[in-house]
């Protein structure tokens, strides 16, 4: 299997693909966005929502020093208060996605080919910020932190994301901002960039 994880990068079109299918065609059926960051940029003050949940979690005795907003998601679940520290992270996902900039990355949809959001961010949120910019009807599908039992890297939000599309993950190109976009396209067998090498594209 390790092969198969393996990727290439194409100079050329700066997209990462899976290495063993390299030779596959550069026409894709479907793209999928990652949210903040690549189609729109949230207004969240992330320390302000860490300082939130850490009261959240210290108030029902769950020690959270040195823990940053992801690792407290982790203890949430751990503890049983995921529900709540969602919530809480929502609330202000909500907020910031009313008050969101657009990136211009958004000004590349709608595309042809059916498009998919999949973001980190909760699925309300990332409704509220393809409201606000008219990009609703430009996408098909929505998975964020609460639509799917797990989150990127894990491969099963951009999986249902494809799978909303009738898509297949090797002819479905990734575009995101992170390292970790990057992982959940290389574990879901789809071929990757990054938005500022897809910007210069489209
Ligand atoms: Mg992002």
């Amino acid at each position: 299997m390790g092969s198969s994880r393996a990727t290439c990068f194409d100079p050329d079109t700066h997209i990462y693909r899976p290495s063993i299918r390299q030779f596959v065609t550069d026409e894709y059926e479907a793209y999928v966005y990652d949210l903040d960051g690549t189609l729109v940029s949230l207004a969240v003050d992330w320390d302000e929502v860490a300082r939130e949940v850490a009261g959240v979690l210290r108030a029902r005795g769950v020690g959270v020093d040195g823990a940053d907003l992801w690792s407290m998601l982790e203890l949430s679940e751990e503890h049983g208060y995921r529900r709540k520290v969602d919530e809480t992270i929502a609330e202000f996902e909500r907020e910031g996605a009313r008050t969101s900039a657009k990136l211009p990355l958004a000004d590349a949809l709608p595309h042809d080919q059916p498009v998919g959001v999949c973001s980190l961010n909760c699925e309300a949120a990332c409704r509220i910020a393809l409201e606000t910019y008219g990009l609703d009807s430009a996408v098909d599908a929505i998975v964020g932190r609460d639509s799917v039992a797990t989150e990127k890297p894990d491969p099963e939000p951009l999986l249902a994301t494809i799978d909303g599309l009738g898509a297949s993950p090797e002819r479905t190109l990734f575009i995101g901002d992170s390292q970790r976009d990057y992982e959940t396209a290389e574990n879901a067998g789809t071929a990757f960039v990054y938005e500022s090498e897809w910007l210069d594209r489209v």
